[in-house]
């Protein structure tokens, strides 16, 4: 597939292809957006004068460090950690941290450069960064992923700052790993800072539904989309990739909306269980004893466990990639179209490739890009942020009716841009526009920085 890009837009991806060399995901995630700006440019010329697509793509601070630490048998182990604090022009950097042996720049910086354009469609002050390490959580002791992480915040403490960088979890790092960092920065800085990090633990600082908000968040959208189809997600089979924190809550929001979710994955492959899957065994195996899914369908006399192979094999109405990126190709996209597959939301970021995008363009499937569909998690860390800021605490059912207000928010503004801009329904191109106006228009206010 290659979208017409003008020209002097394809110079741009060009020149960032040059410039930040063997970055595949970085250029991919640049490309993407780039394809839906042509109409924009057109009717703002000012964007191309004052080269406005060029410093979106260029991040303002890329931070790259040693961390030193020791395993429990007393060996040294190296790794290197990652900021990429991209985009400031909406408020302070906010996107989180990713734990994971693939981890190097080029993954901070597409998913730093998709959540400049995430945070402006949540409509809140938040800037876009990313960050993490090339660690490997898997295995390790409580006491290893502790030192780990005092280690990552001793030197990653001095860059961030509740009105200045603010990190939450991502693959690989969930509430155990924010803790030992909140801990790690209050002990250096003597600062009870609450707003410097998000998807803290509820009894010091954190918010009510941030955990399961990606999940919820990125199943409002699916529901959004089918609404606006003349149709729900009551009665439906979905099949959610991953068994993480996102497709976690995913499984439960969409069993409450009276969908029937019948399978999930992990690295290993993946569970089917026709009768819907149990919410609390999954939990029990993937949050508990963080084990693999083999586990849970030797306890599930119903389920039965595929080592390897594509959960995307699983017929479905609707789909919810919410474990990596690239993990959905073309293959898997006409598969699932050809099973009856009728709306894709993406919990993950940029989990379809746009060889898959394709597919699913052709077919009209309906379809939630990841910087739309799964911006509930950092809207509600922003949530999180207005309630430290005013030491408040809010509930679950008011928290949720905002995430859920969110979403329709979100959905509307990308359906709206669509519409403005000439691609009506095309809710990629309409995310894209939407985003990109929102920051560019602050960049200009802001001047020549
Ligand atoms: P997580 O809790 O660490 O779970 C990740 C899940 O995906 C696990 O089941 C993992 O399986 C699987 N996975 C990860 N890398 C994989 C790979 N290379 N191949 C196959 N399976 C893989 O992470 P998460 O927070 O749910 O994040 C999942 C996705 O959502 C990511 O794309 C992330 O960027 C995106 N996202 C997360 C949030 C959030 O609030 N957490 C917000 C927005 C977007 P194993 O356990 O076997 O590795």
């Amino acid at each position: 597939m290659d979208h017409a890009v003008p020209s002097n837009v394809e110079a741009v991806y060009e020149d960032v292809v040059r410039r930040n060399p063997a970055e595949g995901e970085f250029h991919q995630a640049v490309r993407e957006v780039l394809e839906s700006l042509a109409p924009v440019l057109a009717r703002h010329p000012e964007y191309t004068d004052l080269k406005t697509i060029e410093r979106i793509c260029e991040p303002e601070r890329q931070i790259i460090f040693r961390v030193p630490w020791t395993d429990d048998r007393g060996e040294v182990q190296i790794n290197r950690g990652f900021r990429v604090e991209f985009n400031s022009a909406l408020g302070p950097y906010k996107g989180g941290l990713r734990f994971h042996p693939s981890v190097y720049l080029g993954i901070v910086k597409f998913l730093g450069f998709e959540q400049i354009f995430k945070n402006a469609l949540t409509g809140m002050p938040i800037g876009g960064g990313k960050g993490g390490a090339d660690f490997d959580p898997k295995g390790r002791s409580d006491a290893e992923v502790m030192r780990f992480c005092q280690s990552f915040m001793t030197e990653l403490y001095r860059h961030l700052g509740e009105h200045t960088d603010v990190p939450a979890g991502d693959i690989g790092v969930g509430a155990r790993e924010i803790g030992y960092l909140f801990g790690q920065y209050k002990r250096i800085t003597n600062r009870y800072e609450s707003g410097v990090l998000t998807g803290k633990g509820l009894t010091w600082g954190g918010a009510r539904v941030r955990t399961e908000a990606t999940g919820y968040g990125a199943t409002f959208f699916a529901s959004e989309m089918l609404t606006a189809r003349g149709t729900s997600l009551e009665g439906r089979t979905v099949v959610v990739s991953g068994s993480g924190n996102v497709a976690l809550y995913a499984v439960e929001k969409a069993t409450q909306l009276g969908a029937k979710v019948i399978a999930c994955s992990d690295s290993g492959g993946y569970v089917v269980d026709e009768g819907g899957l149990d919410l609390q065994v999954l939990q029990q195996v993937k949050e508990v004893e963080r084990g693999r899914l083999s586990d849970y369908a030797e306890r599930v006399a119903s389920a039965r466990h595929v080592a390897g192979g594509s959960v995307w094999d699983v017929p479905c109405h609707v789909a919810i990639p919410s474990a990596t990126q690239n993990e959905l190709d073309a293959d898997a996209a006409a598969r699932l179209v050809r099973n009856g597959c009728i709306a894709v939301s993406e919990g993950a970021n940029m989990p379809s490739t746009p060889e898959a995008l394709e597919v699913f363009r052709q077919a009209g499937t309906a379809f939630g890009p990841g910087k739309a569909a799964n911006a509930g998690g950092v809207a509600t860390s922003a949530l999180e942020m207005q309630q430290n800021a005013s030491r408040d605490s809010w509930t679950f059912e008011h928290t949720e009716a905002r995430l859920e207000q969110i979403m329709h928010d979100i959905h509307a503004r990308c359906a709206q841009a669509a519409d403005e801009y000439g691609t009506p329904g095309d809710l990629v191109a309409g995310a894209n526009i939407a985003g990109f106006v929102r920051v560019a228009e602050a960049m200009h206010a802001h001047g020549l920085v």
